[in-house]
Order: C-alpha cells, then sequence, then structure tokens
C-alpha cells in the first residue's frame, strides 16, 4: 500500500537552477562548541552527518568568522587560511555522504564579539557586550568584504555547496544597515545606500569570487525589532539590492540580540514571524526562507501551503531530533521528539561557553559520546517513576534490548512535566509527553499507572535491576502558621486545582515561583493568540515607518501577586540566561510585586508576614502559595537495598538541588548506556 505524501509542501524538491534541493527544509545555523573543541571537529561532523542521514534538504553551518575581529570570542572560528580548509572537509564529506547539502555560515560578529578588538560601524557599544568596537575605517571595510569573498572561495575548497552571509540579528552588516548603530557621515553611513553597502557589496565580491554554480543565501534582518531599526520600505530596497548582487537564497533575520522582545522562547506562539518573510514573497523573485518557532511538519507545511515563504528554516527542531525529515516523510511525525522551545541546553549553554545539546535529546552533539549499543546480556529492569528521568532511561534501555516495566503512582506518565505544561506558555511540553507515549507503544514497553510501589513488592517481583526516577518532595518550610488553611503548595495549584484567592503570596522566587505566578496572573489560552501576543510584546504588525516597535499593551492581571525570596539578589536572576528576561518582564507586565531580600515571619488569617532589614511588614492575601525548592524523594532505596535489590538513582531521586529536566533526562540516558 502506498501513503499519500504526507506534507506536499514541505517534501517538494526546489530548483535553484545549477542545483537542486531534496525539500523545503533548511537547518538553521547553530553554534554548537564544537567548532572550538580539541578535536571537535570530528564530532561536529558526525553531529552534521546524523542530520543530513535525518533528510534535511540543506543544512547551514554555525557561524564562522571571515577573518580575526569577526570573531564571536578570542579563540573563535574563522576560515581565512588555506589550512582551515582541511578540517572542513571532514564535515562536508560526512553530510555528502547521504546525499545532503551544507552552507558554512559567515558571520562577523561587529560590536557583539566578546573581546577588545571589536569593530563596526560606529563606535557605540551594544548593551548585551561590555567591549567598545572601534569605528572601521573605509579601508577595513573593503578589506572585510574581501575576508568575506575570500574565506566563500575557501568554503568552496573545503567542499561546502555554499555559504550563507549574516546580515541580521544585529551582527557586523545589520550594524551597518540600521541606524541605530551607525552614525557615519561617509559612503558607508546616511542614506540606506550608503547603509546597506557592506551588506551588497558582500553578496556582489562573493559572488564574482565563487562563480554562478555556488549557494550564496543572504539572512536579512526583516524585523529588526530595536529602536532606530530599518523601516519596511528600507527592508524592501535592501533585499532587492541584495538580490541584484547575487544572492541565491534570502532567509529571514527576526530582531537583534539586544531586542527586547522574545522571538524564539517556548513562549512565543508558533510560526510567530512568518508573516513578515510572507510580504516580502511580493517584492523578490528568489527564493525567500522563513523561520522561528515552527517545530513540527503540520506548522511548516501550513507556512509553505499558505504561500509565506519557499522555505522554511529549523535550527533546534534538529537538536530535538535529527530524523526530523525522514520520519515526517515516512508518515511518522508522531514520533518526532519535538523541541519545546526552552533554549536550556542549547542556546543557554552556548552563551556560558559550553557545548550545546538539547534537553528532549541529550545525544545531540554527543552522537560519537553517549550512544547505545545492542546489550549482551538482556536484564529485567524496573522503572519507578515515568517523569522525564524514568522515561528516558526506559526508552534508551528498552532500545539496547532491556526487558522494563514502568510503574508510576499517577494516572498518567510524565511526571512534573504534567504541571509544568499547564503553565500559560509552556504548552509544548505536552509534545514531550506525547513523544514518551508514542515511544513507550512503539518500544513495547509495560507501563503500569496508578500503581504506588513499595520496597518489598519490587524486591518481590525479583527484577535483576530496580531504577528509582521517583522524583522530588516540596520542601517542608518551617514558619509559625505554616499549618494555616491559607497556605498551598504548588501541586495543590497545579495538580490539584485547588481554587486560589485574588491576592496571592507566593514563597520562593526560582523557576517554578514564576511559573506559579504566570499561571495565576495569565488567562488560559491568551497565550497563544499571535495578535494578542504580538500586542502585548508591542510588535506593529502593519509597520510601514518607524520600524515594527510599538508601546506595548499588557492584558490585565488575573490576580495580585507577590512573590518573595529570601536572598537580596534580583528576583529571577537563577532563571535561563536566554529566557529570564522574558519571565521577568512577563511578570513585571502583569504588575506581579517582586519582593527580594525578606524573611518570613508568620502566616495568619490576614495573610503573612515578612521581614525586611528589620522592618515587619503585612502582607494581606488570600493565599500563601509554597514553591520553596524541593528534596529527593527516595525513601525506597534504603529497604531495597536491604532486601538484596541492585537499586540505582536517576533525576530528582538522586539529588533534588537544581535539578531540571535536562539532567533528569541525561542521567536516565546515561544509565541506560550503561547498564
Ligand atoms: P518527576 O518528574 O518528579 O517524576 C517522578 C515520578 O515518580 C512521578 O510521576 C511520581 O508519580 C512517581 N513516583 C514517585 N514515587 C513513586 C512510587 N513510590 N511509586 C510509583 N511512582 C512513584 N524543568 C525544566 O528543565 N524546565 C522547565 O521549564 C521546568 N518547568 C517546570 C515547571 C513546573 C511547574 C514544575 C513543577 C517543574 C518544572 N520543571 C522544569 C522541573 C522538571 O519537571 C523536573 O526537574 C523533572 O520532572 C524531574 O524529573 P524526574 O523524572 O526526576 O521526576
Ligand atoms: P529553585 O529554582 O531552587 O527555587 C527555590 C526557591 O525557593 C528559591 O527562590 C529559594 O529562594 C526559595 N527557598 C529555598 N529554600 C527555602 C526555604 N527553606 N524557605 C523559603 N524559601 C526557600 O527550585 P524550584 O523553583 O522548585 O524549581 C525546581 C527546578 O525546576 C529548578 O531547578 C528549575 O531549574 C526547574 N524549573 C525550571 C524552569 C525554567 O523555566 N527553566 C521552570 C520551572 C522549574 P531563597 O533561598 O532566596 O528564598
Ligand atoms: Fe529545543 Fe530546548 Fe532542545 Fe534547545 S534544549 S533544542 S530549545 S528542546
Amino acid at each position: 500500500m502506498t501513503t499519500a505524501n504526507p506534507y506536499p509542501h514541505m517534501l517538494e524538491p526546489i530548483d535553484l537552477g545549477f542545483t537542486t534541493l531534496k525539500n523545503r527544509v533548511l537547518m538553521g545555523s547553530m553554534h554548537t562548541g564544537l567548532e572550538e573543541e580539541n578535536g571537535g571537529f570530528s564530532k561536529l561532523a558526525a553531529f552534521y552527518e546524523e542530520r543530513a542521514k535525518g533528510g534535511c534538504g540543506l543544512i547551514v553551518t554555525g557561524g564562522v568568522s571571515p577573518n580575526t575581529r569577526g570573531r564571536v570570542a578570542p579563540f573563535g572560528s574563522e576560515m581565512s587560511r588555506f589550512w582551515h580548509v582541511k578540517k572542513h572537509r571532514e564535515v562536508t564529506d560526512a553530510v555528502h555522504k547521504h546525499d545532503g547539502k551544507i552552507c558554512l555560515q559567515l558571520l562577523h560578529t561587529g560590536r557583539y564579539a566578546y573581546h577588545p578588538f571589536s569593530v563596526s560601524a560606529s563606535a557605540i557599544k551594544a548593551p548585551i557586550n561590555p567591549f567598545k568596537p572601534k569605528e572601521m575605517s573605509s579601508r577595513q571595510i573593503w578589506g572585510t568584504i574581501n575576508d568575506y569573498a575570500k574565506a566563500s572561495r575557501l568554503a568552496q575548497k573545503a567542499g561546502y555547496d555554499g555559504v550563507e552571509i549574516m546580515g541580521s540579528e544585529g551582527y557586523l552588516i545589520n550594524q551597518f544597515s540600521c541606524k541605530r548603530t551607525n552614525h557615519r557621515t561617509d559612503e558607508w553611513g546616511g542614506s540606506l545606500e550608503n547603509r546597506m553597502r557592506l551588506g551588497v557589496e558582500t553578496v556582489r565580491a562573493t559572488r564574482e569570487k565563487v562563480g554562478p554554480n555556488f549557494i550564496i543565501i543572504f539572512r536579512l534582518s526583516m524585523l529588526d525589532l530595536v529602536e532606530g531599526g530599518n523601516e519596511w520600505h528600507e527592508v524592501v530596497t535592501m533585499a532587492k539590492a541584495i538580490e541584484e548582487a547575487g544572492a541565491t537564497i534570502i532567509n529571514t533575520g527576526i530582531g537583534w540580540h539586544e531586542a527586547r522582545v522574545p522571538t524564539i522562547a517556548t513562549s512565543v506562539p508558533r510560526a510567530a514571524f512568518t508573516w513578515i518573510t510572507e510580504r516580502m514573497k511580493k517584492e523578490v523573485n528568489i527564493p525567500l526562507v522563513t523561520t522561528n518557532r515552527i517545530n513540527t511538519p503540520e506548522v511548516a507545511e501550513e507556512v509553505l501551503a499558505n504561500g509565506h515563504a519557499d522555505m522554511v528554516s529549523m535550527a533546534r527542531p534538529f537538536l530535538a531530533d535529527a530524523h526530523f525529515v525522514n520520519k515526517a516523510a515516512a508518515n511518522r511525525a508522531e514520533e518526532i521528539n519535538t523541541c519545546i522551545g526552552c533554549n536550556q541546553a542549547c542556546l543557554d549553554h552556548v552563551f556560558k561557553q559550553q557545548r550545546a545539546s538539547c534537553l528532549v535529546n541529550p545525544v545531540a552533539c554527543y552522537e560519537t559520546e553517549l550512544t547505545f549499543s545492542d546489550t549482551k546480556t538482556e536484564k529485567r529492569i524496573a522503572v519507578v517513576g515515568a517523569g522525564p528521568a524514568g522515561l528516558a532511561f526506559s526508552c534508551y534501555a528498552s532500545e539496547r534490548g532491556h526487558k522494563v516495566e514502568i510503574f508510576d503512582a499517577a494516572s498518567e506518565i510524565g511526571g512534573q512535566f504534567n504541571f509544568a505544561k499547564q503553565v500559560p506558555g509552556k504548552e509544548e511540553f505536552y509534545e514531550t509527553i506525547r513523544y514518551f507515549n508514542v515511544q513507550i507503544e512503539k518500544l513495547g514497553i509495560k507501563v503500569h499507572l496508578n500503581s504506588p510501589q513499595t520496597a518489598e513488592n519490587l524486591a518481590e517481583a525479583g527484577f535483576d535491576e530496580v531504577v528509582l526516577a521517583t522524583g522530588i518532595k516540596p520542601r517542608q518550610l518551617d514558619i509559625p502558621g505554616i499549618d494555616h488553611e491559607k497556605v498551598k503548595t504548588y501541586l495543590q495549584v497545579l495538580r490539584d486545582k485547588e481554587p486560589v484567592g485574588q491576592k496571592v503570596a507566593v514563597i520562593g522566587a526560582g523557576g517554578i515561583g514564576f511559573d506559579v505566578s504566570m499561571f495565576l496572573t495569565e488567562k488560559e489560552g491568551l497565550v497563544n493568540n499571535l495578535d494578542e501576543w504580538l500586542k502585548e510584546w508591542g510588535v506593529d504588525r502593519n509597520y510601514e515607518e518607524g520600524g515594527a516597535l510599538a508601546p506595548m499593551e499588557a492584558h490585565k492581571a488575573e490576580r495580585e501577586v507577590f512573590l518573595m525570596q529570601r536572598k537580596t539578589s534580583k528576583v529571577g536572576g537563577g532563571l535561563g540566561k536566554t529566557t529570564g528576561w522574558i519571565h521577568r518582564a512577563s511578570l513585571q507586565k502583569k504588575g506581579v510585586n517582586m519582593i527580594p531580600g525578606c524573611s518570613y515571619k508568620e502566616i495568619n488569617d490576614k495573610g503573612i508576614v515578612i521581614e525586611i532589614n528589620g522592618e515587619p511588614q503585612l502582607i494581606e492575601v488570600d493565599h500563601v502559595i509554597v514553591c520553596a525548592g524541593q528534596e529527593p524523594n527516595r525513601e525506597l532505596q534504603e529497604k531495597l537495598v536491604s532486601l538484596g535489590q541492585s537499586v540505582h538513582l536517576i533525576g530528582g531521586a538522586d539529588v533534588a538541588a537544581e535539578l531540571d529536566a535536562k539532567r533528569a533526562i541525561r542521567q536516565g540516558a546515561e544509565l541506560a548506556a550503561s547498564i
């Protein structure tokens, strides 16, 4: 029986004249950290090879600078000398083995360079970087154009099918194209024609150097999302000039890194920015790629079917699942491990100079290190707890050939992800639970729900190994009045849906305190209404003049919330590096009162008494919600060991401090690889 093509637009080849891409999916550029690691290129080759094997139409590498000043950091990678070519060969050969195509991204960071030798259009420091750039001389600018062209020629020699010239996200070319960062009065500043000259001349020089049969993608900032960004007619003029200069494809760039509008976080509605590429479709003739928060084949198909673009770019979804395209093509989309947009193991790592990976797929960027060979000794293994740790362990161990049975006291799998998924803006967490359900079914893993386990019944069942993935218990506090009926745990709010009054105090401002505050202040369903969301973050969809920024229009908060912590540091300072500011800004817009540096004195009929700088104050509230961290839940361990059972601890059951799903899943996978 033949199956109809499930995603006809996404899977349709695209003819670029001199070459054809096998489908409309571009894997967007991502720095992995392997580029700079000792011996990292072999690992990088394995990483890209897996994505080529997985059916991606065109891969774009992480950014590599065309010269030293443009490097991301002092030891950032560069393509400027003939000896740089050899190691890239390993990558291109690996991709070509599987009929894949790959472009090298050329990225000059300009004022975003994290070193003291940075340069830019004008000597204006970026708000997100301590280094002030030097203004480039005209000679330096022409030299940089030449460096781009030379780097492209070297990329060609290294076997790449093309290059992507990075002209968005607030990097050098974008710094020249916008008045925000370009205050020059010479032929590189002032009029748009002058400001866009660097980008246009770079494409022209590159085309001259590489000849006609080489892909040149230009990543154009279609929405700067910063004050002093370009107006729509300017973006269009630049796109036309880039086309005329010899680009093969224009890719869409959304928002500078310093923009205060979220563009890729999980709370951004899916495909939230494809409308801007659709507008550009009317203006140019070369293929356009659209991007940002496209994470399922259904969304990709819809965007293409609606004519918003000729291709879709997905970056993080290829960390989450290397075989995204092939699974979709084989009508097995439900088996795709979906990117949940959390940034926790990808961007947050890169910004901390750590190797990128993926929360839901710990194998990403560890293809040669975290491997799962068939077991030689099949074991019967009981896994207690179907949270992220237990689920990850079970699937990987079962793939290796072990006989796994899962037990959970709850009525559904997912553990704490079942609470996370209810927080407005975190609906993507449903996808991870869906993925594990499909895997369990496919692997034939036996699951016992509503099945709380004791050490005795586990030991009696005679398993070879017991894996305790029993998670955590919320921390019990010792505050006078903690037993008052006003007090609830976050589980009573999120899991048991107990009613909560209009005025609420939240004890603990970690990830869960923030999520609970969001849950209490945001109307259900509002976050995924694109128009409302754009208004809330001040993005003017109809922008013509003055850039796309409009005043933010926050919704009225559902409740009055006081979010408290004992630390005197910034509330929310410990949240994710690339997403913490979004959580803080979201709650600020809801008028949440953030109170650092307090000690909790008493909870009484009126509310909670706190002390700040020795001054007691009463916060009158209807309820006090405790989100004060957690402790490991591993009661079964001691008894099991005493009964002679071999036991392993993973996830929260092992260490609760600083636990997150990233560690839980990785630990489950690592145990499965070695058991
Ligand atoms: P758990 O998910 O706690 O699972 C333990 C399982 O064991 C449960 O299903 C429980 O029913 C079962 N169990 C316990 N005892 C027994 C027994 N005796 N018999 C049978 N079954 C038993 N993390 C992130 O990384 N990113 C986030 O954005 C994020 N957001 C969150 C939002 C909220 C609101 C919450 C509550 C948590 C969030 N987390 C987040 C934390 C993340 O969910 C946890 O770190 C992760 O779930 C821990 O996984 P685990 O498998 O160790 O334990
Ligand atoms: P957490 O981040 O460790 O926060 C615990 C909070 O409780 C802190 O604000 C802490 O602040 C307070 N606290 C600790 N001990 C206390 C005590 N004895 N009395 C009063 N307050 C106390 O833990 P969490 O919020 O429970 O989150 C659990 C894990 O889930 C986290 O590690 C987090 O990574 C993960 N998570 C992540 C996200 C995300 O978006 N990435 C979202 C939710 C959860 P003070 O000590 O200053 O009072
Ligand atoms: Fe997506 Fe989170 Fe994985 Fe990054 S870490 S790729 S955002 S699921």
